[in-house]
């Protein structure tokens, strides 16, 4: 029985959607409350701040600092065999809501918490993923 090699991808909900679909035209955009005008990250139905319904996605700036991360060393799936090491990183954006992603263009000895980075987008089969590097202060 062969391996499989290939690596999981997002499966949208429909709550998740409008961010997958802004990733894949290269952009980052958040759900966004009409009431309160805050955001947040995961999508969800309702705002977390005021709990308002009236909720849309809005396109954010890409920038952000690690908050926090972790190196992985193993392999969990077969997919990941040519990456480790790699970063899973905790990215506080400039407008506030964190995200889990990787940290990439960089070796994984040099991330910092409080590293700026920048959103970059990587294709992976027919989804795209959101991840960061580094970039000047
Ligand atoms: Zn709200």
């Amino acid at each position: 029985m062969s391996e499989v090699k290939q690596k999981p991808v997002p499966r949208p909900a429909p709550e998740s959607a409008p961010y997958w679909a802004a990733a894949r035209e290269r952009r980052l955009s958040l759900p966004k409350c009409e009431d309160c005008e805050g955001n947040w990250f995961p999508p969800s139905r309702t705002c977390p701040h005021c709990l308002s319904a009236r909720v849309t996605f809005a396109d954010v700036s890409g920038r952000g600092k690690v908050y926090s991360f972790v190196t992985f060393h193993r392999v969990y799936h077969p997919g990941f065999e040519g990456d480790v090491p790699y970063v899973v990183a905790l990215i506080e954006l400039e407008e506030g809501p964190r995200l889990l992603s990787n940290v990439i263009g960089v070796a994984p000895e040099d991330v910092r918490c409080e590293m700026p980075v920048e959103v970059v987008f990587e294709d992976v089969g027919e989804a795209t993923i959101p991840k960061f590097r580094p970039r000047a202060a």
